[in-house]
């Protein structure tokens, strides 16, 4: 999703601990057959769940999430937009009271378990709310697979939150997290986060879904379609085949973390194939306020160019910007996004950041409820890159992130900063998860650009997408391969970065002029050790930088796209000052300055430049 600024209660949790032992990832297997009333917004399923238990661990239970019984008045997602008061996320709230305070009754979101079979075994279930907890009539032995069958009906709600009836833009139909799911089971346990806004998790599945509707209806979805001929919207021969009026979407995916669709009568469908995928679609309605669309293409086929190069191939056959929902979130091959854009330039950027999900949310499937630092975070990222060479700034920038890099400084001034590594649904405030999540988690790599090398950086990104695509990799996955890659100890600056609110700020204290040399003395006035790289301007406009590596790193970057370095000794973390001479004089020199990239997150940038005059 997008940047939102949801405002919630503070909720201490220490720092956990990611993946032990040899690496495991569970896998399931969904058929879905989906009867919609179109005319009352409901919908009954039958669902054919194949799981299997690729863990060491032999289950008892298993957990299912029910998401849409998270949109009723007293919900706990309702108790947490009123205990945000008047900064919640203002698509929840109308006037500063939760929406969904008012839902009225026949449009409170539901999802009815009728029963659940395990191999044709009833079974025992409890819901709390959005978590239903189900005792198995058989354990499920490790390495071994089991059977869910199960039988719902679900109530569509008024479009609160993502999912929902009737989306401002006036979309029918949001289909998100719309079916009984089954949570995650890994080294951490069972993700049985409630759902009260944000991320979610689970395992990779195949997909068989089949969803009757009033023949009326184009849907969009994340998958393959198998029966274009037989609806509307796809194919200009298509025979419509009705029965009673409704019409069999066939839709298929093949290891997705979960299936999303969408359904209005005034859709229209637009597609076109990247050079080496994937195929693209566009599903939205075709009016004055979405003109900006038409011009999508040439910029989305840039875009996955672009992202397919530098993080890693797209491995979809298929993905949808789909309009719905009330923003932009990200799903198994497609997104749902609000449609109306100002230009191309606003509509690509909620494109941009959305398609990097697949990267960054799918195909890497971090726990996005206890690490949102690292999909939204590195989503972010993958956006302002992409976006920077998509529409290049008039002026060239210093880097591609520096207008994250501001933003960060200028919200710790507010001091309400949090650790990144708190659980998403648990942050105090909702301006303060943002920065948590999606600006330091994009600074994290920004960082690490700027302490090992672009270069480096750039190899991290690639070897972490050969090692994980398609798996659930933990931040320390992905700070072991940073660290086999540079060479380098970087847990300290994983420390600092993530597990606290610590800052940088690095300063030139003095500067002594002698007949022939000057020497700089600078100044750690921060709490996070970084290495430091100073540069000066000679009065003939030459830029020398003098690498000043941090001891804790125990090596330096060899080269960094930012320039030629000569590597000067270990500043030790514990020292204060560290005075540099150069062979230059006064008269020789036009600029001293720390960082000219602007890539560290100094917060105080005033005192890292001298003008020599
Ligand atoms: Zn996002």
């Amino acid at each position: 999703m997008k940047r939102s600024f949801v405002i919630l209660f503070a909720f201490i949790i220490s720092q956990f601990q990611a993946q032990q032992g040899p690496y495991y990832q569970q896998s399931a297997k969904y058929k879905m057959d989906i009867d919609v009333n179109a005319e009352k917004f409901t919908y009954e399923g039958k669902q054919t769940l194949d799981y299997k238990n690729n863990s060491p661990d032999e289950l008892n239970v298993v957990y299912f999430h029910l998401y849409w019984n998270a949109f009723k008045p007293n919900s706990m997602m309702d108790q947490r937009v009123a205990g945000q008061g008047k900064n919640g996320d203002s698509r929840l709230q109308k006037d500063g009271i939760s929406r969904l305070a008012s839902i009225p009754k026949d449009q409170e979101g539901a999802q009815n378990i009728h029963w659940i079979k395990q191999n044709g075994k009833t079974l025992k279930f409890e819901i709390q709310e959005t978590v239903m907890k189900v005792y198995l009539a058989e354990s499920i032995k490790p390495n071994s697979s089991t059977t869910f069958t199960l039988e719902w009906d679900a109530v569509i709600p008024q479009q609160i939150r993502r999912s929902g009836r009737n989306n401002r833009e006036g979309v029918d139909m949001t289909m998100t997290q719309w079916y009984p799911k089954i949570a995650e089971y890994d080294y951490d346990g069972w993700a049985t986060f409630d759902y009260i806004g944000r991320e979610f998790h689970a395992p990779f599945a195949d997909f068989e879904v089949n969803i009757k509707i009033n023949k009326d209806y184009i849907i969009g979805a994340g998958g393959i379609l198998e029966n274009p001929t037989e609806v509307k919207g796809y194919d200009p021969n298509a025979k419509i085949k009705a029965d009673k009026n409704k019409v069999t979407w066939k839709w298929t995916a093949k290891n997705i973390l979960d299936f999303a669709w969408a359904a209005d009568k005034d859709y229209i469908v637009k597609s076109f194939d990247v050079p080496q995928g994937p195929k693209v679609f566009l599903v939205y309605q075709n009016n004055d306020k979405t003109k900006v669309w038409e011009e999508a293409q040439s910029y989305l086929t840039k875009y996955y160019q672009l992202m397919n190069a530098r993080f890693g191939k797209y491995v979809y056959p298929t993905y949808a910007f789909i309009q719905g929902g009330d923003g932009g979130m990200e799903y198994g091959m497609c997104t749902m996004i609000l449609g109306e854009a100002q230009d191309i330039e606003g509509l690509m950027g909620l494109m941009a950041h959305e398609g990097a999900h697949s990267w960054y949310q799918q195909m890497l499937a971090t726990n996005e409820p206890m690490r949102p630092w690292m999909d939204e975070g590195f989503t972010s990222y993958a956006e302002g890159y992409v976006m920077n060479q998509l529409f290049p700034p008039a002026q060239e920038l210093p880097n591609s992130f520096v207008n994250s890099v501001n933003a960060y400084r200028n919200f710790i001034k507010r001091g309400i900063e949090e650790p990144a590594v708190w659980l998403g649904d648990h942050h105090d405030n909702g301006t303060s998860y943002t920065y948590a999540s999606y600006v330091k988690g994009e600074l994290y790599l920004v960082q690490l650009g700027y302490i090992m090398g672009e270069q480096n950086l750039t190899e991290t990104l690639k070897q972490y997408y050969d090692q994980w695509v398609l798996k659930h990799p933990s931040d320390r996955d992905f700070l072991h391969i940073a660290q086999k890659v540079s060479g380098m100890d970087l847990k300290w600056f994983h420390h600092y970065w993530i597990n606290t609110t610590k800052t940088i700020d690095y300063a030139i204290k003095e500067v002594k002029y002698d007949a022939k040399s000057t020497t700089i003395t600078l100044v750690n006035n921060g709490q996070v050790p970084m290495p430091v790289d100073f540069s000066i301007i000679t009065s003939d406009k030459k830029m020398i930088t003098y690498q000043i590596p941090m001891n804790m790193t125990h090596t330096w970057k060899e080269k960094d796209e930012y320039g030629e370095f000569k590597t000067m000794p270990y500043w030790p973390w514990t020292q204060k000052e560290y005075s540099i001479t150069v062979p230059y004089t006064k008269s020789q020199l036009s600029v001293l300055g720390i960082d000219f990239s602007e890539r560290m997150a100094d917060v105080n940038m005033k005192d890292n430049f001298v003008e020599v005059k």
